[in-house]
C-alpha cells in the first residue's frame, strides 16, 4: 500500500485534534505517515501513533518555521518526489490552503480544498460556494493534493508503527524570502479554538453586547464562541470570533446561533455545521430554514436553561 502523507497542525508541538481526524481518513487511502515540521516531533510521535501514524518524519530545523509557510510546501515537495504517495493530506486553513497551492505548483498536482469527506480513490467531497453547494471530486494529475477542514472525521485510535526518521532538508532562497520578525501568542480563552471546536456556540446582535449566557452555555458544553458581524462591529466581541463570508468557516458538530437572524453572509461560514440549533425571539428569522431544531424564544432565558440542564445532567 502506498504511504498518505498527512501535514500535521500544531502550536508549539501540540498537536491539534485535526491532525488525528486527518491520520483516520489516510487509513482509508493507505499507510498513513505523518509529516512533523518544527519543535516536539519527539513528544507528539507516541500520539500520532496512536491515531495511525505507521511513519512520522520531522524537520526540526527551525528556518521552517521562521519564513512563513514557503519552507513546509519545501519539505512536502521532497516528501512527493522522494516517496511517490497515493495522496497528501493538509489541514484546510489559510496557511494550509497556501501550502497545498504552493505543493501543487512544485509537484504539477491537482489541489483540492475546503474538503469535509474523502473516500477510497481518493473521492473527496469539497463544500464550495461558501458551503451553498456538495462537490464530489478527485484530483487527474499527479498526486492528489486534498486540504481537509477540520471535523471531517471523528478520530479512530489505530496502532501505526511510529517509525521516526529526522529529515535534512536544505531550503531554496525563494523560501527563506520573507521572515517572521515577531508574533504574539494570543491570550488563552480556555476554550477551544473557533475553527477546530466540535461545537460552536454563537451570538449576535440579538445578545445586546451581553455575552455571558452564551460564554456559559459555551463553557459547560466545552465549546468555542463565535458571533456574527453585527456582534463584531459593535465592538462586543473580537473579529477574530467572526463567523460567516468575511469571518471564519466552521464545520462542528453542533452550532447553536443565539439572537442571529441568519443572513446569508452568515449561514456561509456555518452551513456545513453537521446539526445547528438556533434561538430567536422571532419566528420568522431566516435563521429558521436551515436549523435542525430551533428555539423560539429570548436567549437570555433559554440559554440560562438550557446551561442549568447541561450542568444537571
Ligand atoms: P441581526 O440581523 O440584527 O439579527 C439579530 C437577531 O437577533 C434578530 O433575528 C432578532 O430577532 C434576534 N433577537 C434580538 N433579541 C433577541 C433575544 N433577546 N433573544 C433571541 N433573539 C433575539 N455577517 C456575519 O455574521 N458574518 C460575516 O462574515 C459577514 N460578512 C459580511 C460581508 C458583507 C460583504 C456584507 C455586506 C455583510 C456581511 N455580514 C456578515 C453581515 C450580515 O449581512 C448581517 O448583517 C449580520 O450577519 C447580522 O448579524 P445578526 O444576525 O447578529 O444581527
Amino acid at each position: 500500500m502506498a504511504e498518505v502523507l498527512v501535514l500535521i497542525d500544531h502550536a508549539n508541538g501540540e498537536v491539534k485534534k485535526p491532525a488525528a481526524e486527518m491520520l483516520t481518513i489516510a487509513r482509508r487511502l493507505g499507510e498513513p505517515s505523518a509529516v512533523f515540521i518544527g519543535p516536539g516531533a519527539e513528544t507528539a510521535k507516541d500520539l500520532l501513533a496512536r491515531y495511525g501514524a505507521d511513519k512520522i518524519y520531522a524537520v526540526s530545523d527551525p528556518a521552517a518555521l521562521e519564513h512563513l509557510v514557503a519552507p513546509q510546501a519545501e519539505v512536502l515537495a521532497q516528501l512527493v518526489a522522494e516517496k511517490q504517495p497515493a495522496a497528501v493530506l493538509i489541514p484546510s486553513n489559510a496557511a494550509g490552503k497556501e501550502i497545498g497551492a504552493r505543493l501543487a505548483v512544485k509537484t504539477e498536482s491537482g489541489l483540492l480544498t475546503d474538503v469535509v469527506d474523502v473516500q477510497a480513490g481518493p473521492v473527496t467531497t469539497q463544500s464550495v460556494f461558501a458551503g451553498s453547494y456538495s462537490v464530489q471530486a478527485k484530483v487527474t494529475k499527479g498526486t492528489p493534493i486534498i486540504c481537509v477542514k477540520p471535523n471531517s472525521a471523528a478520530p479512530e485510535q489505530a496502532n501505526g508503527a511510529g517509525a521516526f526518521e529526522e529529515l535534512s532538508v536544505s531550503f531554496t532562497d525563494g523560501a527563506k524570502a520573507a521572515k517572521i520578525t515577531a508574533s504574539e501568542p494570543k491570550k488563552a480563552s480556555g476554550r477551544p479554538e473557533l475553527t477546530e471546536a466540535a461545537i460552536v456556540v454563537s451570538g449576535g446582535r440579538g445578545t445586546g453586547g451581553d455575552f455571558s449566557p452564551v460564554e456559559a452555555f459555551a463553557d459547560t458544553l466545552g465549546a468555542a464562541v463565535g458571533a456574527s458581524r453585527a456582534a463584531v462591529d459593535a465592538g462586543w466581541y473580537p473579529h477574530s470570533s467572526q463567523v460567516g463570508q468575511t469571518g471564519k468557516q466552521v464545520s462542528p458538530q453542533l452550532y447553536v446561533a443565539a439572537g442571529i437572524s441568519g443572513a446569508i453572509q452568515h449561514r456561509a461560514g456555518m452551513q456545513t455545521s453537521k446539526t445547528i440549533v438556533a434561538i430567536n425571539k422571532d419566528e420568522e428569522a431566516p435563521i429558521f430554514e436551515l436549523v435542525d431544531f430551533g428555539v423560539v424564544g429570548d436567549l437570555f432565558t433559554v440559554l440560562p436553561q438550557a446551561t442549568d440542564a447541561v450542568k444537571g445532567k
